[in-house]
This record gives C-alpha cells, structure tokens and sequence, in this order.
C-alpha cells in the first residue's frame, strides 16, 4: 500500500513517517499543495493523507482538482480543532474522513486502515490477464485458476504491470509503486522480483525492455 502524506508541519511530517513506519506502508511525504497534485496526477497512491492549510496550493484546492479530474483515491483530511467550517468544506470537497490535531496515531492507523478496506473493497476490480488473475480484495494471484503464492513485493510487482497490459512500465514506476521515493532501493531488487514471478507464472510472461522497464505481454 503506498500512502501520500502532504503536511508542512516538519515535526507532524516527521511524526506521521515513524509512526506508519512499522505498518508495512510505503509513504511518500510532500510539504506542498502543488507537488502533491503533480504527484496525484502522475503516480498512483492507495490514500491520500492531507493537511489543509498548505503552501502554493491548499488542501482544500488540491481536493477540489483531484476530484474533478476522477482520482478518486480514499482521502483522510487533517485538520486543525477550531476548523470546523473547513471540515464541512473538506468533506463536501469529497474528503473522505477527518482527523482533528493533535490526534492520537493508534487512532490515525485505525482510520487509515479503515479507508483502505472500504475503498479494496468498493473500487478495486479482479484484474485477469493471460491466464494471471490477481484479486485485490484478497490479494490472492492465480495462474490458470491454480493459487500462486507470492511475496508483498511480488504481489506490488505484479498489479502495477496487470494494471497495463501490453504496455510498458518503466523501471522508475516500478520502483516508487514498491518503495517510494524516500528509501535507496538496492539496484538489482527489481530483477530478483521479476524472476521470482517468471518463475513462479511463466518466464514468457513479462518481457524485459532493456534500459526501460517490463511489459506483460499481451499472448505469452
Ligand atoms: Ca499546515
């Protein structure tokens, strides 16, 4: 699961990072309205963590473009206390949930984890592809109706390419959709989750474009 914090609040930021750290979730963090957009609108995140006063371009701005251009990931608003009327304009805005500062982070994950069942299981459709079936509600692959079982990362891999098949998905996609932008990423990791998934479907499957990134192929 890869999460977008936006929140100019270094400390907030900062806090938000350690305390999701230790929950399997990779999260991006951006102090401003108009990179978060940038980011929305080019790279995909299962939830969005937003905090509405934001330089460049506000929270309640930026929700209003995501939601006209159809991104319609689960957003969770972070707001101030005294910010009622900004909550009931966040919430018409198609905010999702919202938690007031300071809020306690047992609760935060609770909420996060909330979002994320509500929205896996409303929105996310079995992807089936040449004889691969991934089924995001349970996160089970299948390879010709046999069950495959595969890593976190495996299973990352594999729905950011059965999301777009027959297309190619550079290396630098794959690589933020596992790990974000924050962390240093060994440079042979992708190549050893790709083997592990030609080994496990078919090694016909996913073709390498050299120098770019891994197609899968539209008839292995
Ligand atoms: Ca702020």
């Amino acid at each position: 699961m890869r999460l977008l914090l936006v929140e100019d609040d270094r400390a907030l930021g900062q806090g938000i990072r350690i305390a999701l750290g230790c929950e399997g979730y990779t999260l991006d963090w951006l102090q401003d309205g108009v990179s978060a957009l940038h980011a929305l609108r080019s790279e995909s995140f299962d939830l969005l963590l937003l905090d509405l006063g934001l330089p460049r371009l506000d929270g309640l701005a930026l929700l209003q473009h995501l939601r006209g251009e159809h991104l319609d990931l689960p957003v969770l608003i972070l707001t101030a206390r005294d910010g009622t009327a900004e909550r009931i304009a966040g919430l018409d805005a198609g905010a999702d949930d919202y938690l007031i500062k300071p809020f306690d982070v047992d609760e935060l994950k609770a909420r996060i984890r909330a979002l994320l069942r509500r929205s896996q299981g409303r929105a996310q459709p079995v992807l089936e592809h040449a004889g691969v079936c991934l089924d995001p509600v349970t996160q089970q692959v299948s390879w010709h109706g046999n069950n495959v079982v595969v890593t976190p990362m495996e299973y990352q891999l594999l729905h950011q390419l059965l999301a777009r098949p027959g297309k190619v998905v550079t290396r630098e996609r794959l690589s933020r959709a596992l790990y974000g932008w924050q962390e240093r990423v060994e440079s042979n990791t992708l190549e050893v989750l790709i083997h592990n998934l030609r080994k496990k479907l078919a090694s016909e499957l996913i073709r390498t474009v050299r120098g770019v990134g891994y197609v899968l192929e539209l008839k292995p």
